[in-house]
């Protein structure tokens, strides 16, 4: 039985973000879940689930009892379908784990991000996407949930059943109860043709429409102070498809000695020579060979994240993202600011998830970094002011600095989030600052 463990010190993954909670919990199944719930809500402390930390944002923050899922992992049922099969799991499954244990079973996650060491609940809470007109985030690949509410009861929600909790609990910022299991609708395991190569963001936003509907997952990275890009087009293909996996050295070279290892030098270099940035942005832009291989979906997905950034990310209706960028290199200009890492610009359908970034319209997001050593404040305040002229909506689990007042009107379900809220959690048990910043307290 879980019993409290007095915690250390917390902090998230870019160490943005800290907390020293009161205790500290993993549970092991899910009475244990209800039972660490029920006993801080008795004793008025509040409660925060924490996956790996890997959010920006304070969203997984607690002065209370932290719970982590790290022991109530895995898969729990399988159940076949038409199109591939309802899975449930349990909801402190890491991304990488859910992936191979899936592949091992003939399936996949339709589409996944560009990292896979989070947990399914804390990507999903906050609304965690890859890229590609066609697909949507994880939130939309739920079909039901098992959640413990703040009194420490359990209850199993789909679209027929507590259909209300269903919505919010999906992308719900941790805010309504703990996700203990989650039901996805996986497809069966395919693989993917990656093709990288380096362009010029003229011609790539000249026929920017053509290759986001043509291509199964497309991106490109642009770097700042220079007209280059990196683009990205992953092609779905079946699972056997023949086909080179990227060599184990040329992998290596290529993720980790230049998008990793060098990356970090050329960071250090930037943080104490800014003026060389544009320089630098050039050079590394130049350094990013083409390259093609194929490899199962989860893999080409994910790489490796060595070098700590700091990161803001804004989903924007499709149409406007040449505006966006446009904006984005003259504020650069006008202000003289340096930034030494790639905006990275992807793409996702609308769906119809309440507080989905994409909800209810086709989404580019653009996200914008910056070296943890060097400061972000005014160039995510000019990014974020540009995203907002055009309704922009933060990622969740990324910095921002909007509040509920602002949010509500670019969220048609918001409302109904909050009434959710306030029918299951009116102590506000799950409630932290930056829930009391972003849903109101
Ligand atoms: C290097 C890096 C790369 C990233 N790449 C992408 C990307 O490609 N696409 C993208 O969209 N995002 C990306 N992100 C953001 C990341 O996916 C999200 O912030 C995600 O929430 C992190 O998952 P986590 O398991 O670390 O959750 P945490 O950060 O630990 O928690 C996030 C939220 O989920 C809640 N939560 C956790 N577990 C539960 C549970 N069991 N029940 C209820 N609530 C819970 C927490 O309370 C908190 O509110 C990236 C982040 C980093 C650091």
């Amino acid at each position: 039985m879980a019993t409290d463990r007095p915690a250390a010190t917390w902090r998230n993954w870019a160490r943005t973000e800290s907390a020293t909670p009161r205790a500290y919990e993993t549970p092991e199944s899910l009475d244990e879940i209800a039972a660490v719930v029920a006993r801080a809500s008795e004793r008025g402390l509040r409660v925060k689930a924490v996956g790996a930390g890997h959010s920006f944002s304070g969203a997984a923050v607690t002065d209370g009892v932290l719970v982590s899922l790290d022991r109530f992992t895995g898969i729990e049922d399988v159940r076949p379908t038409s199109a591939g099969a309802l899975v449930t799991v349990r909801a402190g499954t890491r991304l990488r784990d859910l992936n191979r244990l899936l592949w091992d079973q003939g399936l996949a996650v339709p589409n996944l991000g560009d990292i896979d060491v989070q947990s399914l609940a804390g990507a999903m809470s906050t609304g965690t996407h890859g890229t590609g007109a066609r697909f949507g985030g994880l939130a939309t690949v739920a079909r039901a949930a098992t959640v413990v509410l703040a009194d420490g009861s359990v209850v199993h929600c789909s679209p027929d059943d507590h259909p209300e909790l269903y919505e919010a609990a999906r992308l719900g910022l941790g805010a309504v109860g703990i996700l203990a299991t989650i039901t996805l609708e996986c497809v069966p395991a395919f693989a993917l043709h990656a093709a990288e190569a380096p362009g010029t963001l003229h011609d790539t936003l000249a026929v920017l429409e053509r290759d986001r509907l043509a291509v199964d997952h497309f991106e490109f990275y642009w770097f700042p102070h220079t007209d280059r890009v990196l683009t990205k087009r992953n092609t779905r293909l079946p699972a056997d498809a023949p086909g080179a996996p990227v060599g184990r050295v040329r992998g290596f070279v290529d993720d980790e000695v230049l998008a990793n290892g060098m990356f970090e030098v050329v960071q250090r270099v930037a943080t104490r020579a800014p003026a060389t940035i544009p320089r630098l942005n050039e050079f590394a832009a130049r350094t990013l060979s083409p390259r093609e291989f194929v490899d199962r979906s989860y893999r080409v997905f994910a790489s490796p994240r060595r070098v700590r950034f700091r990161e803001m990310e804004y989903a924007v209706p499709v149409g406007s993202v040449t505006d966006v960028l446009t904006e984005i290199d003259a504020w650069l200009s006008r202000n003289d600011f340096r930034v030494a890492f790639p905006v990275e610009v992807r793409f996702a359908a609308a769906d119809d998830v309440w507080l989905s970034t994409a909800h209810g319209r086709d989404s580019a997001y653009l996200a914008v970094h910056q070296y943890h050593r060097r400061e972000h404040r005014a160039y995510f305040d000019a990014v974020e002011a540009i995203a907002r002229a055009v309704d922009g909506r933060p990622h969740w689990g990324k910095m921002h600095g909007r509040s509920a007042a602002d949010l509500r009107t670019t969220y048609p379900r918001f409302d109904d989030f909050l009434a959710v809220r306030d029918r299951v959690d009116p102590q506000r048990t799950f409630a932290n600052p930056y829930l009391d910043r972003v849903l109101g307290p």
